[in-house]
């Protein structure tokens, strides 16, 4: 397996956390901290944070992405946010159908399907987020559940766009727990997802998509996850407020987990 392949990406999901002002300082802190990342760097903010995060990072190696947008180009989905506005804004990323979404605000396959499509249609790079719950595993079926989230949210993507994808396997158990999945199991699950996209796009474009590892990811954690082969990366949450946590993170990405 070769990781030469694909990029390694380290992205931090600050869910709903930092105000305008925590934002600016914490980028401000975070830039000279991956100036020299070996890795891509994203950091993926509150909506209300955006436009401060993008001028607090203009110049740098740190992409800001959003958490979120809605399918449709415009209309009455009071509270809702467009891709082709985050376009706007200059924002080149988002993250698509987090579990939090999924489990508190109603998400499911089919509209995670029509907010990537829409991401992608609006220029944006889409971080597709896919996991199974822990009676899920307890069951054996996460393989299934990841097979299924991720076969429906790629539905009517053409492989020529999969250089806009990456895909974050979060298994919901390890989310915002402190349970980190063993490297191995992280291993085993990106591998099987790396396969799914192999049967549906074929060998060179499954070898080419970033697959990164999200639930409790920090900077005591990472290097031994990272270094797996099919682990390009990570979704960080709550080491991803602390720019040293975060920048931990980084290195360990940039030296292939080797620190
Ligand atoms: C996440 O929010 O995607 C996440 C992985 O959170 P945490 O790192 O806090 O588990």
């Amino acid at each position: 397996m070769n990781k030469s392949l694909r990029k390694t990406v380290i992205a931090g999901n600050w869910k709903m956390n930092k105000t305008r002002a925590g934002a600016k300082a914490l980028i401000a802190e975070l830039i000279p901290l991956v100036k020299d990342a070996g890795c891509d760097v994203i950091c993926c903010v509150p909506f209300t944070d955006l436009d401060a995060a993008l001028l607090a990072a203009k110049g740098t190696n740190i992409m800001i992405g959003a958490q979120n947008c809605h399918w449709a180009e415009s209309g009455a989905f009071t509270g809702e946010i467009s891709a082709e506005m985050l376009s706007e804004l200059g924002v080149p990323c988002v993250v698509i159908g987090h579990s939090e979404r999924r489990q508190y605000f109603g998400e499911t396959d089919e509209t995670v399907n029509r907010r990537v499509r829409a991401a992608l249609d609006a220029g944006l790079k889409v971080i597709l987020c896919v996991g199974e719950l822990l009676h899920q595993r307890e069951n054996g079926v996460t393989e299934e559940i990841c097979s299924m989230q991720v076969k429906i949210a790629l539905k009517g993507v053409a492989a020529e766009e999969l250089g806009n994808i990456i895909i974050a396997y979060e298994p919901v158990w390890a989310i915002g727990t402190g349970k980190t999945a063993t490297a191995e199991q992280a291993e085993e699950v990106n591998g099987y997802i790396r396969a799914v996209v192999e049967g549906l796009y074929g060998k060179a474009a499954a070898d080419g998509v970033t697959i990164q590892y999200g639930g409790s990811m920090n900077a005591q954690n990472a290097a031994e996850l990272l270094k797996k082969p099919n682990v390009d990366g990570g979704l960080i949450g709550g080491a991803s407020l602390k720019a040293q946590d975060f920048a931990a993170i980084v290195k360990a990405a940039g030296a292939g987990g080797d620190i």
